[in-house]
């Protein structure tokens, strides 16, 4: 017998708030924990987009035979399009490999392992605060973790010089998380000038960028999101981004994302990325095809991306509008202390400030769920839910 003795796992902090919001019989209940864009009606339908491309592929799909252990090639050439820029010099010189994988957790766990197991690295600093799985993710693939200050619960906002100054003290060849947007929890992300001081620090103290880019689209746009990461590629000669496209084409189940290695040079990509693709056989062998044969035909049907990038504008700008009505409503309600800040944030998160106490009533006496960081995703709200949210939160 050897299951007897294997104590119980605590439940993830966000899935299982989702299963105790399942459990939940109160017919007001709203769950704003987890990241799952809402729309006005409350649902999470699949992008028009995606449902032609996916009656295309039903008409021309011949075989479900196994992909190459990278994946669809045309997907991982559109990612690395929308990552860097059609036009990148890093796409022209050849320093670039992607390989499409399994979300951006996937794309995450692949980078550490391949980190790990082929390079010096041993060590990720993350921010404080950052996405609660981080921790697990890198730690998993025996990574040493190290916070940098990123976020000032008072001022509701970066301290920048205190982040400059944490990652001072990383050594060479550690391995740098950055939010390429929509910073996750706080929403609040660095301004250009700040991302290029980040890359000047990276080169002159030898730390690798790892970008976690999981939300490309939600904050001002798809190609004006990119530019935290271009300014930083721009300036280091290795680089490692693990996109994911759960979100901007609402492909949350199809686990779709990619890992992609910058490289001094071609030949030092190649090399490298053979041993991503090592790492890859040994964990899930290959990925599979849906997700990524929905965005590579999306991406390279003009129709059907004119039509993703009006629906992901739709998504992005119902958010905003979230935001400014959360906030209007807030101070409706009666609530004093200013919440203005939220409005600023970018992404489907904010950070509201609220404590551990009353995230817990919230949830106990008014069957409003939100995270016990106080992390709200602003995607779940809607007209309809809006007032019974800040009733409580007026409450509370
Ligand atoms: N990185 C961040 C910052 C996220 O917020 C998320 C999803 O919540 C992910 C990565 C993982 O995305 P995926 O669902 O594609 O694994």
């Amino acid at each position: 017998m050897i299951f007897s003795n294997v104590t119980q796992a605590p439940a993830d902090p966000i899935l299982g708030l989702t299963d105790a919001f399942k459990a939940d019989t109160r017919p007001t209940k709203v769950n704003l924990g987890v990241g799952i864009y809402k729309d006005e009606a409350g649902q999470t339908p699949v992008l028009s987009s995606v449902k032609k491309a996916e009656a295309k592929l039903i008409e021309i799909e011949k075989s479900k035979s196994y992909l190459g252990i990278d994946g669809v090639q045309a997907y991982n050439q559109a990612v690395q399009a929308l990552l860097f820029g059609d036009a990148s010099p890093i796409i022209a010189d050849k320093r670039a490999r992607t390989a499409q994988a399994p979300g951006g957790t996937g794309s995450l766990r692949m980078a550490a392992e391949f980190l790990v197991n082929n390079t010096s690295a041993d060590t990720i600093w993350v921010s404080n605060p950052t996405w609660a799985n981080h921790q697990s993710i890198f730690s998993a693939a025996g990574l040493n973790i190290e916070t940098y200050d990123y976020y000032v619960a008072e001022q509701h906002d970066i301290d920048f010089d205190a982040m400059l100054a944490s990652l001072a003290n990383a050594k060479a060849g550690d391995i740098v998380l950055l939010h390429g947007c929509c910073h996750n929890p706080t929403g609040i992300d660095l301004t250009i000038d700040q991302w290029r001081q980040i890359g000047e620090l990276c080169v002159k103290q030898q730390l690798v960028p790892l970008f976690d880019f999981a939300y490309q689209g939600f904050g001002a746009g798809i190609e004006e999101d990119a530019q935290g990461l271009r300014t930083v590629a721009a300036q280091v000669s290795e680089l490692i981004v693990a996109n994911s496209f759960s979100k901007n084409f609402g492909l949350y189940n199809e686990r779709i994302g990619a890992v992609t290695l910058v490289a001094v040079n071609s030949e030092e990509a190649e090399r490298a990325f053979s041993q991503v693709k090592k790492t890859i056989r040994s964990s899930y062998s290959n990925p599979p095809a849906h997700g990524g044969l929905i965005v590579s035909t999306i991406l390279a049907d003009a129709e059907l991306r004119a039509e993703w990038e009006q629906e992901l504008a739709q998504m992005r700008s119902r958010i905003a509008q979230m935001r400014e009505l959360f906030v209007a409503t807030l101070a409706a309600e009666g609530v004093t202390q200013d919440f203005s800040f939220i409005a600023k944030q970018n992404g489907m998160f904010s950070f509201s400030g609220l404590s551990k106490e009353q995230v817990a009533r919230l949830k106990d006496e008014f069957g409003v769920y939100i995270v016990g960081s106080g992390r709200i995703s602003v995607a779940g709200l809607t007209k309809a839910n809006l007032p019974v949210v800040c009733k409580a939160i007026a409450q509370v």
